[in-house]
């Protein structure tokens, strides 16, 4: 289950459960949330990561949870930055990172969950997602992949899924990185001048992004529809990515230490060895 957090400020970054979302309103440069210049919000992100790492080890020790993390974004919105910016520092024996890509034939055979499901951390573990099942609802919808009454069914379905997750130990946080369509142009040009990021650019990404209000409008759905109290949706202003990272190290901190983890109890028997 989601821990019972007052995240303070940051709050206002949380999707309200039955909500309506207007990305439209919020500010992809909105700084409220945490409100340090960038200096100290570089700082602020190491000690949360510092108090990250130390967690990490506690949750490993524990057994008893898992944490998946789940990152949504338009093209050049940062996904990849946030994993290696704010889980980058952590023990890489700790965490797997899962990107979702366009399925297989042998994926598409099953139902949408499926391959979801099989990379879901097992206790212990931190899981991110590179993308998600939310791609099922918003590429899938864009394109109308799936007859609409199928799609319909999906939200509730996701909602179930991360439910029984949750039921079984997972506490999830989903955190839509919110840019703005000119700050894509900007990194999608970057990538385009630069020969060393030529093999991050794809030119599918354009089309995609003749599309972007639709895409907004898909968002704005799966975000009111599926940001629950035990997996709620976090939209977070993305334009700067020392702001984007810092926030979310603050959430994913907070959420951690929210679930009162312990090293299991001493055990007694272990007093008596001598090394000999
Ligand atoms: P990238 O993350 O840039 O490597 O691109 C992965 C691509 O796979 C994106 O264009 C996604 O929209 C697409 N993708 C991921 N999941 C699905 C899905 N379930 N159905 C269709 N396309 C998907
Ligand atoms: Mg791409």
């Amino acid at each position: 289950m989601f821990p019972k957090i007052d995240l303070g400020e940051l709050e206002r970054y949380r999707v309200r459960p039955g909500g309506a979302v207007k990305l439209a309103d919020i500010d992809p440069r909105d700084d409220k949330g945490l409100p340090l210049g960038k200096a100290e919000a570089k700082k602020a992100r190491k000690a949360d990561i510092e108090a990250l790492d130390r967690l990490q080890e506690v949750l490993y020790a524990e057994a008893k949870h898992a944490l998946l993390v789940v990152l949504q974004a338009m093209d050049a919105g940062g996904k990849d930055g946030t994993v290696r910016g704010v889980f980058g520092h952590l023990s890489p024996m700790g965490v797997t990172a899962t990107s979702f890509k366009k399925p297989t034939e042998h994926e598409l055979a099953h139902d949408f969950l499926w391959r979801i499901h099989q990379a879901t951390p097992p206790k212990r573990m931190i899981g991110i997602f590179n993308r998600s099942q939310y791609e099922d609802v918003l590429v899938v919808r864009v394109h109308k992949l799936v007859p609409a009454a199928q799609i319909e069914a999906r939200y509730d379905a996701i909602n179930a899924f991360e439910k029984q997750l949750a039921e079984s130990g997972t506490t999830i946080v989903k955190f839509f990185l919110h840019i703005s369509k000119k700050e894509q142009t900007r990194r999608l040009q970057a990538r385009l001048d630069d020969p060393t990021k030529h093999w991050k650019f794809n030119a599918d990404d354009l089309a995609e992004r003749k599309r972007w209000d639709d895409y907004m409008a898909a968002y704005e759905i799966a975000l009111a529809r599926c940001s629950t109290p035990y997996a709620p949706w976090f939209i977070v202003p993305a334009d700067r990515k020392w702001y984007r990272d810092a926030v979310i190290a603050r959430i994913v901190h907070r959420t951690l230490d929210g679930l009162d983890m312990a090293y299991p109890a001493e055990a007694p028997e272990l007093a008596k060895l001598r090394i000999s």
